[in-house]
């Protein structure tokens, strides 16, 4: 198990954003988050990253506790969050935004290594390479969600979260981020990814938790989930 969350509490002053979550992440997994917008889905990514403290409840990454790792030792010991709205540096090239997703790893890397970093991740992602040394201004917003997601890789992630990565993208687009998502278990990447698109969502993971005010009301395989006609109507304003 490379995550694990138990009875996880968190929220914003007297706003409570997630109540007593409970949840894993095997090594080599997909597993998706979805709910509806304010289910808490967001809050939950950045508890594990760091960005956001819990009040209450435990939550181990690699079997060790991270209730005394700050967010930037986090991303050293291999988590890797691509928050929502895929906030590239607009003024900094493809190149750069890419690798700072390696420095973010709190230690240099020579010349040679992020080439090679750079180079594998790049395979991935094309339209990338050739758009290099532009700046990410001028990227389309698929094409900044596909660095965002090229950056996270870049630090070689343990797990890579993923918040809303089509949130806001034209439907072909939409896929095309689905298919890299869907490519990542391949690569033997571990994703968490949270989503408001539940139906694509579920479709590429292998077991989803469905938020609903902070808590999970459902936990099973992306297939049996999908397949649960009251799960379906109830939690996920789809079919
Ligand atoms: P979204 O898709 O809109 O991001 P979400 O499922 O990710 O939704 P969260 O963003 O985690 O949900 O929000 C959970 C709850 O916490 C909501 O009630 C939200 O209004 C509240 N909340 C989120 N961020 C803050 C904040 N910075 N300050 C106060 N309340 C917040």
């Amino acid at each position: 198990m490379i995550l694990e969350m138990r009875d996880v509490a968190a929220g914003y002053g007297g706003v409570s954003a997630l109540r007593g979550v409970t949840l894993h992440v095997d090594e080599g997994e997909t597993v998706a988050l979805v709910g509806a917008n304010g289910a808490g889905k967001s809050t939950l990514l950045k508890s594990i990253s760091g960005l956001v403290r819990p009040t209450a409840g435990t939550i181990a990454f690699a079997g060790a506790s991270l209730a005394a790792v700050r967010a930037p030792a986090r991303v050293a010991l291999g988590i890797a969050h691509v928050p929502e709205g895929r906030d590239v540096f607009g003024s900094l090239s493809v190149r750069e935004n890419l690798d700072l997703g390696a420095y973010a790893l709190g230690r240099r890397r020579s010349a040679r290594e992020l080439d090679a970093l750079r180079d594998a991740v790049l395979e991935r992602f094309p339209v990338l390479r050739d758009r290099l040394e532009r700046s990410a201004a001028e990227l389309s917003g698929g094409q900044q969600q596909m660095l965002a997601i090229g950056r996270g890789l870049m630090a070689k992630p343990r797990l890579l979260l993923l918040d809303e990565p089509s949130l806001g993208l034209a439907p072909s687009l939409v896929d095309q981020i689905f298919a890299i998502v869907r490519d990542l278990r391949e690569l033997g990447v571990t994703v968490l990814i949270a989503e408001q698109n539940a139906r694509m969502t579920l479709a590429i993971a292998d077991r989803g938790y469905v938020l609903e005010n902070g808590a999970v009301v459902a936990a099973d395989t992306g297939r049996a989930l999908l397949a649960s006609p009251q799960i379906v109507e109830r939690y996920l304003g789809i079919g």
